[in-house]
């Protein structure tokens, strides 16, 4: 386990010690969370991890749990990165991996940050939680809320796939549905939070979702043996697997874990909702939010991200961009990579073949290279039940 961890602020550098239920720094950003890097890198070898299990808990020492406590888990990570062969040679590109997040608990991705951030919430005496969600959010913390034998409230969009409410609904968690967007779920969770004392986990909120997150760099890592791809291709609503895999990077890079350069990140989003395209072509430091955000990737429906910020400088440090993809298009990457691979693939997984597409056509990754497709979900998730 971290032996110790703090907390520094993503905006103003302040620095706190994690104790207690932290949420954001005074100055009204996020929280990093800090580990003793060059101390690890001294005795925390890739090595080390051989004999241990498969599930983002194998790295504990950069992650937020203390001596003597237990991760809430469900066997969440250590999904499979898939080679996708023939989607390569159809690209005209070199190698094509797609990390398979649907392998998750509920399916999706957001399983890993649930574990993470249940599992301090619950270490700091949290016993009821609240969300505001597209869907697979509230499905994840349903289930993590659950293992942890504590309540769970989330709000959602009406439109929310009636497999889903169901899905929270079995966990024992209370669906509310809004009529509005997951900005309006926001308010309505922040009210609840403020009423009962309810803990709200909205992303990039509290400091552990990016955590739990991070994790899929460090299995990426892993599993292409200390190499990092040339280009990790990511679908962004909120922005914190991107965030998150970037700070991973940057701390395997300080533990002496890659062998060669870090990987240009690349930020996908729908053409219905693409705040983040549209700050990063203007060049700016944050995003307006997106009127009328409209997508079938309800993943990728958020108008407006607190991590705008921090999405914008990863993907400029990096050297990648961000691009968006029509919903036709994204549908199609998505049965692309189910006929021709294999992979149970959500609408937001397909925008990232649809991307990748783009990225070969104009050459932002070139025909030698390796690139990663982050596949969030499974398709189940995006079933219609109702007909
Ligand atoms: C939440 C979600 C996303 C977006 O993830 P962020 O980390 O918020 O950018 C993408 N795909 C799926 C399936 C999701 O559930």
């Amino acid at each position: 386990m971290a032996e110790s961890f703090h907390l520094e602020c993503t905006r103003c550098a302040r620095t706190r010690g994690a104790e207690g239920l932290p949420t954001l720094c005074e100055c009204g950003a996020p929280w990093w969370v800090r580990y003793p890097l060059k101390e690890l890198a001294a005795r925390f070898s890739r090595r080390a991890l051989a004999d241990r299990p498969w599930t983002l808990w194998r790295y504990e020492e950069v992650l937020p749990l203390y001596e003597g406590e237990s991760p809430v888990t469900l066997g969440e990570g250590g999904t499979p990165l898939v080679p996708a062969r023939r989607l390569a040679a159809e690209l005209g590109v070199s190698e094509v991996w797609v990390k398979d997040e649907g392998k998750n608990p509920t399916g999706t991705f957001k399983a890993r940050g649930l574990s993470a951030a249940v599992t301090r919430a619950a270490c700091g005496g949290t016993r009821s939680f609240v969300i505001p969600s597209a869907g697979n959010a509230a499905s994840a913390l349903a289930a993590y809320g659950a293992r942890a034998g504590c309540s769970v409230r989330a709000y959602v969009p009406v439109d929310t796939p009636r497999l889903i409410v169901e899905e929270c609904r079995r966990y024992g968690a209370e669906v509310i549905r809004v009529d509005g967007l997951i900005s309006h779920c926001a308010q309505e969770a922040q009210a609840w939070s403020a009423k009962t004392g309810a803990f709200d986990v909205s992303t990039l909120r509290e400091p552990y979702r990016i955590e739990g997150k991070k994790t899929m760099a460090y299995e990426i890592a892993e599993q292409l043996d200390g190499r990092a791809p040339d280009a990790i291709v990511y679908p962004t609503g909120g922005g914190t697997g991107l965030i998150g895999m970037w700070k991973a990077f940057d701390e395997m890079q300080e533990l002496g874990w890659l062998d060669g350069p870090l990987p240009r990140m690349v930020c996908v989003q729908a053409e219905g909702c693409a705040p983040m395209v549209r700050a990063w072509a203007r060049g700016a430091t944050h995003a307006i939010p997106w009127e009328n955000a409209q997508t079938v990737a309800s993943g990728l429906r958020v108008p407006s991200a607190r991590g705008d910020f921090l999405i914008l400088r990863a993907v400029r440090e990096s050297g990648g961009c961000a691009l968006a993809v029509a919903d036709a298009a994204l549908l199609q990457g998505a049965r692309d990579l189910e006929a021709s691979e294999g992979v149970a693939t959500c609408p937001e997984g397909g925008a990232t073949i649809a991307a990748l597409r783009i990225l070969v056509r104009t050459g932002a990754v070139r025909p030698d290279e390796r690139a990663v497709c982050l596949n969030t979900g499974a398709s189940w998730k995006t079933f219609d039940l109702s007909t």
